[in-house]
C-alpha cells in the first residue's frame, strides 16, 4: 500500500492544507494512508481522522527536539518540543509510536543527524524526502539506514496540496491495511522509499509563501 507519512496542514503554521484537502488529494492520487505530521501539533491529524473515508490516516507528529526534527509516527499526544533527542525517542516508544528521523542528513531543515549520532534506537529514517530528492542528504540517509538496518521511509514532506504523495513508503501490510498494520510492517522494515522529487518550482513557491504567512500568521482556532 501506499502511504505518504509526512504531510504538513493548516495547523502547522507553515502550510495552507486544510486536512479535508490533503484527503481527497490523497485519494485522487491513489494513496492508501497518510499522516499529516506537523510541527509540535495533533490538530490537523485528529481533524484528519475524524473525517470519514477511505483513506487511512496515521497519526503523528513532528517534534523540534533539542538538535533537530524527529517524527514520531503512531502518535496521537504531544510531546513537548526541546526535549532532547534521546528523550524524545523514550517518549515516542511510551507513546506506542516509532521514532523516524525525517531529511536526518538535510542541514537547513533541522536535519538530528547533522547534530547528534544516530546511535539513537530510532526506527527508521527518510531515504527519500522529496524535497532533497537529488541532494547528498538522501543518499547518505539511505546509506546508514543500510548500516543500521533501518526502516526506509519516503515521504513528501508537503506544504502544498500539490506536492502530496511525490515521494511515499510503500508498505507490505501483509493485508493489515489499518494504523496497526502499518506501523507494524515499519517497525518490521517490511517498507522501501518510493516518488520523486517535488518540482523546484512548487519549493519556491512553498518559500514565497511562507515569507507570506509569516506576515499573515495562520488564523485563530
Ligand atoms: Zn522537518
Ligand atoms: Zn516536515
Amino acid at each position: 500500500m501506499k502511504f505518504d507519512p509526512h504531510i504538513h496542514s493548516v495547523f502547522s503554521g507553515d502550510s495552507r492544507s486544510e486536512p479535508i484537502d490533503i484527503l481527497i488529494q490523497a485519494q485522487k492520487i491513489g494513496l492508501d494512508a497518510i499522516a499529516i505530521s506537523d510541527h509540535n501539533e495533533i490538530k490537523g491529524s485528529r481533524l484528519a481522522r475524524s473525517i470519514p473515508g477511505d483513506i487511512i490516516v496515521v497519526p503523528s507528529i513532528e517534534i523540534s527536539t533539542e538538535k533537530g526534527h524527529m517524527l514520531g509516527l503512531g502518535v496521537d499526544e504531544i510531546i513537548p518540543k526541546g526535549l532532547s533527542a534521546v528523550e524524545t525517542v523514550d517518549r515516542i516508544h511510551d507513546a506506542g509510536g516509532l521514532a523516524i528521523v525525517p531529511h536526518p542528513f538535510s542541514y537547513y531543515r533541522h536535519g538530528l543527524f547533522c547534530n547528534v549520532d544516530s546511535n539513537l534506537g530510532v526506527d527508521g529514517v527518510e531515504t527519500k524526502n522529496a524535497r532533497y530528492i537529488f541532494g547528498y542528504s538522501n543518499k547518505q540517509a539511505q546509506t546508514l539506514a543500510e548500516r543500521k538496518r533501518l526502516a526506509r521511509l519516503g515521504a513528501s514532506d508537503s506544504h502544498f496540496l500539490e506536492s502530496i504523495g511525490d515521494a511515499y513508503t510503500e508498505v507490505n501490510t501483509k493485508g493489515y491495511d489499518s494504523v496497526d498494520g502499518i506501523l507494524k510492517a515499519i517497525k518490521h522494515r517490511r517498507c522501501r522509499a518510493m516518488g520523486h522529487g517535488t518540482s523546484n518550482f512548487l519549493v519556491a513557491k512553498e518559500v514565497f509563501v511562507k515569507k507570506v504567512l509569516r506576515r499573515y500568521p495562520k488564523r485563530d482556532e
